[in-house]
């Protein structure tokens, strides 16, 4: 079931550097304009960026002791000022002066979207206003959408951390790059935003992505100074589609690929890096929740956690560092307004205990299992995912791209697009596989198709689980 990514040495990018005009400006928009910028929004992200530049490189003793400083700070402030948290702790018998170390976090209580969803106004600190936070929205693609709050010091926070991640890549604050949106940004402030970021945002949307708009993207890359491009991984396969059906077309410029948002498996990595002509970072982080959690670095062995910000705990502590994929609960160490404490993110992950060769303390994530809910279980009893899947179609060089939907505890159906003609005896491997590992029982039924539809959400959806309802008794969902 592994497929974890290549530990290849890092590919060195061959675009040319920056020039000295987008050096220059970097360093002075660095210096004066966005410190001012920041002033002026009542952020602090100026400031954040340079501690997160030296604290990556403490040692996990020292993160370790920061992040237990910050969980006592916190913890104090919601026992006399969070309704919720007060309520609960008080309830559990649990006193902030318990919180000696980081495992007293498993005396809190777990939260759910549905309750943050129910009732916001519980959760806010007394003093704070929903009204004046920032707000984002997750997607839905698993339920309905849900508003999720932020303070200005975490959204700085926030901000920060994204341009460390992306500083793994090469990337400097003030160099220019291009962005795959998939919601649209108005308004004048983000368009001044965008214009001194120098940030070249094309808006694409989720559910049908514009061909003559990509071709665009695509003239756009070919200019000379954009080295960078950022964007969600299914948006990202789309364009590199488009680049490579282009055959002979003039070749990007680009130092590296910048990918979040969904799934990456090590096939459609090899294909982006192939087409887009430069390598790809991988981030996960949860959008609308305004977290950015973990980020590859440039020996791409596993994903970094940002633990400065948040605690990052697998629900299922016995799975760190074997290939069982453990739940993640997140808490945010930086919001006092509406903190989140062991917040259960619905995404799972295989955690690892071991270092990086690149010295860095921050611990890993051995790889990004995704969302829970796209977890199948098989007639077998087996639990699967896009891992598994990843490795199952990796076998066949014709399958383009695929989606597995379960219609029944019994009932697979598969979709695939094809490179080039399967082999006769294709299908019927794969079937047997998939009934290797689910059971003589399990129906296989194939489509041949020439085009999956993005989800709701703009994301390619690998698997589609049966609803939870009609879920077998054996799962542990
Ligand atoms: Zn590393």
């Amino acid at each position: 079931m592994s497929s974890a990514v290549p530990a290849d040495a890092p590919r060195t990018a061959t675009a040319a550097a920056p020039g000295w005009l987008d050096r220059a400006y970097a360093t002075a928009f660095r210096s004066t304009l966005w410190p001012l910028m920041n002033r002026a929004t009542g952020r602090t992200v100026h400031q954040v960026i340079p501690f997160l530049e030296r604290s990556q490189w403490w040692s996990r003793d020292e993160l370790h002791a920061y992040q237990l400083a910050k969980l006592q700070r916190l913890i104090r402030h919601v026992y006399d000022a969070v309704p919720f948290y007060a309520r609960e702790m008080r309830s559990r018998d649990l006193h902030p002066d318990d919180f000696q170390s980081l495992d007293t976090l498993d005396r809190m209580p777990v939260i759910t979207k549905a309750q943050l969803k129910a009732a916001p106004e519980d959760f806010l600190a007394r003093g704070a206003s929903l009204d004046r936070l920032v707000a984002g929205t997750t997607s839905g693609s698993t339920g309905q959408p849900t508003k999720f709050y932020r303070s200005r010091a975490q959204d700085s926070w926030h901000w920060a951390l994204k341009y460390r991640m992306w500083g793994m890549a090469g990337y400097r604050l003030g160099l220019p790059y291009a962005n795959l949106y998939n919601m649209k940004r108005a308004g004048l402030r983000k368009r001044v935003q965008d214009f001194v970021l120098r940030n070249h945002d094309f808006y694409v949307f989720g559910t049908e992505l514009q061909q003559e708009l990509l071709r665009r993207v695509l003239d756009r890359l070919r200019r000379p100074n954009i080295h960078f491009l950022a964007g969600c991984t299914s948006t990202l396969r789309i364009l590199a589609d488009l680049h490579a059906a282009e055959g002979d077309a003039a070749p990007l410029g680009l130092r590296a690929v910048l990918s979040t948002g969904s799934l990456l498996t090590p096939a459609e990595r090899r294909h982006i890096e192939s087409a887009l002509g430069a390598p790809l970072w991988d981030h996960y982080g949860l959008g609308g929740e305004g977290a950015h959690v973990a980020a590859e670095c440039e020996m791409k062995r596993g994903y970094h956690i940002n633990v400065e910000n948040m605690i990052i705990a697998p629900a299922e502590p016995e799975c760190v560092d074997t290939d069982e994929p453990a739940r993640i609960h997140v808490t945010v160490l930086d919001d006092f307004d509406w903190p989140l404490i062991r917040y259960d993110s619905g995404d799972a992950a295989v955690f690892a205990s071991r270092t990086c060769p690149c010295g860095r303390g921050l611990p890993l994530l051995e790889r990004i299992d995704g969302r829970v809910s796209e977890t199948l279980t098989l007639p077998s009893g087996n639990r699967v995912n896009v891992h598994y899947f990843s490795v199952l179609f990796g076998r066949q060089p014709e399958v383009n791209q695929y989606q597995v939907e379960q219609r029944s505890p019994h009932d697979l159906v598969v979709r695939i697009v094809w490179k080039s003609t399967p082999p006769a005896d294709g299908k019927s491997q794969l079937a047997a596989a998939l009934q290797k590992t689910g059971g003589a029982d399990l129906r296989v039924t194939f489509e041949d198709v020439d085009h999956i539809p993005l989800g709701r959400s703009g994301k390619h959806r690998y698997v589609i689980a049966l609803p939870a309802s009609r879920t077998p008794v054996n799962s542990v969902d």
